[in-house]
């Protein structure tokens, strides 16, 4: 009988899921995956895990706990660099410690540590180490990843020809508004913690463009003139691929879905909002947590499609910044 290994889907899921169904399948090794988000993960998420974490990573001790019962093993990698010189957020790091005290009669993790702030060698290790778990020599497990890369990269291709990373849905370069939404990947794709706001925007003809769909080098070199270099890879990702958007004119607005405490968004939005306002390009913040109710989601993205549909009928009467619009 296969190994059975359970993959979480949240947080680097979204970036990196394709990758590693891959890599596993490559390996014969049989993947278990945790079913979208929905109530029952997110409450037993927030069961299990501490008061001060963010949504997120209180989603991922959810999908964790769904999966506890029915595999060998749960695939939690330690992120601490996924970029030279740069870094992940500490909780991104922590992240399968957190797990492992906060629950109990977990199986056994697989946590390869993923550091590449200094070079590339140690994503090697981390490939051998989990090959172990499943009897495969290094080789097998370097040559059943480099497969799974290839893979990857097409996927990455098809992302930045307009498809949204794991829906594949393709944006409509023709619709009357084009909206960045913006934050981290787990934010944006989690169709239950952001209550929909894919499917809400395009409800209401609104185009979707997600920073995903460009390429790292195009972000990178949008961020170069910052006064001081952004050192997480999700920030450079985010404010690279904002400004870009913002420089180029390819969009008429942003919304911002941020998990409430934030660090790192608490910098990150006050960045890209600076470059909006200065832009007159309208920003919009939605805070989430798990508090948060769709009523108040609705209202506020209606508000702001009802100001884009404004200034478009109207273009010489723009908002002013004090008209820009906050909310919780
Ligand atoms: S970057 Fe923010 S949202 Fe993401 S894990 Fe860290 S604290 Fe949570």
């Amino acid at each position: 009988m296969k190994d059975k290994v359970g993959i979480p889907r949240g947080m680097f899921y979204y970036d990196y899921y394709i990758l590693w169904e891959n890599f596993f399948n490559n390996l014969g090794v049989e993947i278990v995956l945790s079913p979208e988000t929905n109530k029952d993960i997110l409450d037993k998420g927030v069961h299990a895990c501490v008061d001060e974490a963010c949504l997120p990573v209180k989603v991922f001790h959810g999908h964790v706990d769904y999966l506890k019962d029915r595999v060998d093993y749960i695939f939690i990698p330690k992120f601490i660099s996924v970029y030279r010189r740069e870094y992940c957020c500490p909780k991104h790091l922590g992240l399968p410690d957190m797990v492992r005290h906060s629950m109990k009669g977990l199986p056994e993790l697989i946590k390869p540590k993923v550091d590449l702030k200094k070079s590339n060698r140690d994503m090697k290790r981390a490939i051998i180490h989990t090959g172990k778990y499943f009897n495969k020599s290094a080789g097998a497990a370097i040559k059943a990843f480099n497969k799974a890369q290839n893979r990857f990269q097409r996927y990455m291709e098809s992302i930045r020809q307009g498809a949204m990373p794991i829906h594949g849905i393709k944006y409509d370069e023709y619709n009357p508004s084009q909206i960045l939404l913006l934050g981290h990947s787990y934010n944006i794709y989690d169709r239950y913690i952001n209550m929909g706001i894919v499917d809400k925007l395009r409800a209401n003809d609104a185009g979707v463009i997600t920073v995903e769909m460009l390429d790292t080098h195009t972000m990178r070199k949008h961020t170069s003139g910052l006064s001081k270099r952004i050192f997480w890879t999700h920030g450079q990702r985010i404010v690279g691929g904002a400004f870009a958007l913002m420089d180029e004119g390819l969009i008429d607005g942003i919304i911002y879905i941020s998990s409430f405490g934030c660090g790192m968004d608490s910098v990150l939005m006050e960045l890209t909002e600076r470059r909006a306002k200065k832009l007159g390009i309208p920003f919009t913040i939605l805070t989430i947590d798990e508090q948060t109710g769709e009523a108040g989601i609705n209202t506020r993205i209606e508000a702001f499609l009802d100001m884009l549909k404004w200034r478009s009928k109207d273009e010489d009467n723009l908002p002013t910044h004090g008209e820009y619009i906050h909310s919780r």
